[in-house]
């Protein structure tokens, strides 16, 4: 299928605005994505002429909801190439169905001197979670260094798994430095000790074909607002026999199958994670969104992706000055970078001044910051709706900048 950028742009009219009187450039697709007519008329349509409460209803309108509810998950299902709905779980976010593995996986199976290994290049939401349930459990978080050019140390990674090891919590891609892990390998080497493996797909899924059984992921976690996707809206994936067992994480109503006050017992997977009213609005936004990015094609998403890399690489190496922080040759289009002696935020500041949104700060990668003894970097992450007139905008911006402040 033909990638036409100017068509695809079309789609996004948030891209054709100005912002202080420059056409926008945003660069801040790490922390959110833009949305598409396709999703925002999904939505809208929604609310016109379906709204109702799933599961819970005779009527028309609740019955036609549900319908939908359960189409988007199989539409997630194909997406992630899952075995069965029953994998597929709807959740508030990454952060959501962290939390809901780590609650459930460490109340059933983490006690005392057990270990759970994460990296050192986790967002704050596969760290913070694992250590709340250490805490709780009397358990330990090992953690597997990177090199300078931002790759996990395989060898420290063989070195810590050991008959403590519970599971293991790893990030896809890194949203600093922009690393593709081997996650293959690394899930190959946990099951090795029987060790099952939780992946943060928060930043892959939008950038490249996910098959969670070629990975023979355990569980897998992503986000809908930055795929293109609502808010508020997010998978867990995990095997079926894996889930099966674990204790539900919140409790209310749709998880439950029958309610006394003296004994209740649990709806059947997926239900049994899905507490309360389920943001169903957000679960067809999140089709939709699969949908469009299917119809562009992952393929090609990739491809043109790493073409804007390559590109802005290229260009922003050339300014001296400029540091790049996260060189792994696998990487998806991450652009981390600091400017010599001049603070991120000055820098920021200047390029919105400019148009040009880039995120600045620690990016929720604090322990990153740590190990290049920094408090923060530049971070313009880049998708399939930008373009290299836009990268060369920036590169103008930064020179712009090391003018004022350098
Ligand atoms: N994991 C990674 C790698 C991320 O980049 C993010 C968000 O930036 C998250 C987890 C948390 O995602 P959310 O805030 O959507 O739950």
């Amino acid at each position: 299928m033909e990638f036409n950028v100017d068509k695809i742009r079309k789609d996004f009219p948030i891209l054709s605005q100005k912002v202080h009187g420059h056409p926008l450039a945003y660069f801040d697709n790490g922390a959110t994505t833009q949305k598409p007519l396709q999703v925002t008329e999904t939505i809208r349509r929604y609310y016109e002429e379906e709204n109702a409460s799933i599961h819970r209803g005779i009527h028309y309108l609740s019955e036609k909801s549900t319908e939908t509810y359960e189409n988007s998950r199989e539409t997630v299902r194909k997406f992630l190439n899952a075995r069965s709905t029953n994998e597929i779980i709807f959740t508030s976010g990454t952060t959501g169905s962290i939390n809901t593995i780590a609650f459930s996986f460490g109340e059933k199976y983490v006690s005392s001197g057990d270990e759970v290994i994460v990296s050192e290049m986790e967002h704050h939401a596969n760290i913070v979670p694992w250590q709340m349930m250490c805490e709780r459990k009397g358990a330990k978080l090992r953690v597997i260094p990177f090199n300078e050019k931002g790759e996990l140390i395989m060898e420290e990674y063989g070195k810590l798994l050991s008959d403590k090891t519970k599971i293991v919590a790893i990030n896809h891609v890194s949203n600093t430095l922009g690393t593709i892990n081997p996650v293959k390998e690394i899930i190959s080497l946990a099951h090795a000790r029987n060790i099952p493996v939780l992946v943060d797909g928060a930043q892959a899924v939008q950038h490249g074909k996910i098959d969670v059984q070629d990975l023979d992921a355990d569980f897998y976690a992503f986000s809908g607002h930055k795929v293109y996707a609502p808010n508020g809206i997010g998978i867990l994936y995990g095997k079926e026999e894996l889930l099966y067992d674990l204790p539900p994480y919140q409790g209310g109503g749709d998880m439950v199958d029958c309610v006394s006050f003296e004994k209740t017992t649990y709806n059947e997977l997926p239900f049994k994670f899905e507490a309360g009213t389920m943001n169903y609005i957000g679960a067809a936004g999140l089709a939709s969104a699969l949908d469009y990015i299917s119809g562009v094609g992952l393929d090609n998403i990739r491809d043109y992706e790493h073409s804007l890399l390559e590109y802005a690489t290229t260009k922003l190496m050339a300014i001296d000055g400029l540091e790049i922080y996260g060189r792994s040759p696998e990487k998806i289009s991450i652009i981390s970078f600091l400017l010599d002696n001049i603070h991120p935020y000055d820098a920021g500041m200047v390029l919105d001044k400019l148009g040009i949104a880039v995120r600045t700060g620690t990016h929720c990668n604090q322990p990153v910051m740590d190990h290049f003894k920094i408090t923060g970097t530049l971070r313009a992450s880049l998708v399939f709706y930008n373009t290299k007139d836009e990268i060369d905008r920036l590169y103008d911006g930064i020179l712009r900048v090391i003018k004022m402040f350098g």
